[in-house]
């Protein structure tokens, strides 16, 4: 039988109207709108396509979009300089330092230069160690992004083992933290692990995050289980066109799963929705206005 195909791009969609709506709510209160800041050092051309369309997704929404752009010549020095003038800026609630910055930037120090409360991909160190111990912070938006799908999907995931393939700051490790803070049974699994597929095996919940195509594979699933694909893979095709794959085998997988991300319109556009809802819970906190963060 096949899967449930859940559906991340219309969720997503559903979650940024509702964020319009409170960013109204907000202008109306606080007399400015909700603002995040993107800066961009050096012409990645990957990098020019994300920031563009997380300026699209606030204007959209009823926010505002400052964009910086540095020359990577400038050097950190620059770019420390321009983070400072940001935090003391009273317009922006959320700074975003697009990665990867070019070689020679140290990132935890430029990160660690952003006020952990317009830290709104949550990457600060203060951010993560709120995380840690379950304290309220700005939680990182790609797993805050999965837990709304998983939530949706699931209900209350206390008691169900869950898997998460990946460690990283970015995504693995505060997934398995947001997991563990549900009361899920939690394994994380990485490059090291041995017999992933034994340990796949046993998950209610598999979040794959490990950023190798195809890797997990459609017998590994446990029958029912709920699968959450993070992983965006460019693969070529013997004819020479490109396509974006996952961290499952998604057609092997769609056959044994009770419910499944695609990729891509599965997790990705969550994370920019989530950018937009970490903006405007940031715009709310500073200030002083009431937000239902848990609705959003
Ligand atoms: P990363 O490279 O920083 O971390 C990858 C993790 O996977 C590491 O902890 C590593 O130990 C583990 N890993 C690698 N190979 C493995 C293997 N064979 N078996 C088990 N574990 C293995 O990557 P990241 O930044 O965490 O991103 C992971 C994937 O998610 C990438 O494909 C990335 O493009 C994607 N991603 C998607 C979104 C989104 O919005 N959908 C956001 C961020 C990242």
């Amino acid at each position: 039988m096949s899967a449930r195909l859940i559906d991340g791009k219309a969720f997503a969609e559903a979650l940024r109207r509702k964020i319009g709506t409170y960013a109204q709510e907000f202008e109306a209160a606080a007399g400015r709108k909700a603002g995040l800041a993107v800066v961009l050092v050096g012409e990645d051309p990957a990098s020019e396509v994300y920031i563009r369309s997380k300026g699209q997704a606030m204007v959209a929404a009823g926010m505002d979009s400052f964009e910086y752009r540095l020359t990577a010549e400038a050097g950190e020095a620059a770019l420390l300089a321009k983070v400072e003038q940001l935090n003391a800026d009273p317009r922006v609630d959320g700074i975003l330092v697009q990665l990867p910055l070019p070689e020679g930037f140290d990132e935890d120090r430029v990160i660690s230069t952003i006020d952990p409360d317009k830290d709104v991909d949550g990457f600060h160190i203060v951010n993560a160690g709120r995380l840690a111990v379950g304290e309220k912070g700005i939680v990182p938006c790609t797993p805050l992004g999965c837990m709304a799908l998983l939530k949706d999907c699931c209900g209350d995931l206390a008691g169900l083992e869950a898997v998460v393939i990946g460690r990283s700051n970015i995504v693995g490790r505060p997934m398995a933290q947001l997991l563990t803070q549900a009361d899920a049974t939690v394994t994380v699994a990485h490059s090291r692990t041995k017999n992933l597929a034994e340990v796949v095996r046993r998950a209610d919940i598999v979040v794959a995050a490990a950023g190798q195509a195809e890797l997990v594979k459609g017998e590994w699933i446990k029958p029912g289980a709920v699968v959450i694909d993070v992983g965006i893979n460019r693969v070529t095709l013997p004819d020479g066109s490109a396509r974006l794959t996952g961290d499952v085998d998604f057609a092997a997988a769609r056959e044994v799963a009770g419910a499944i991300t695609p990729v891509p319109g599965g997790v990705g556009p969550m994370t920019i929705a989530m950018l937009l809802r970490n903006t405007l819970v940031s715009a709310c906190h500073r200030e002083g206005i009431p937000i239902d963060e848990d609705a959003l």
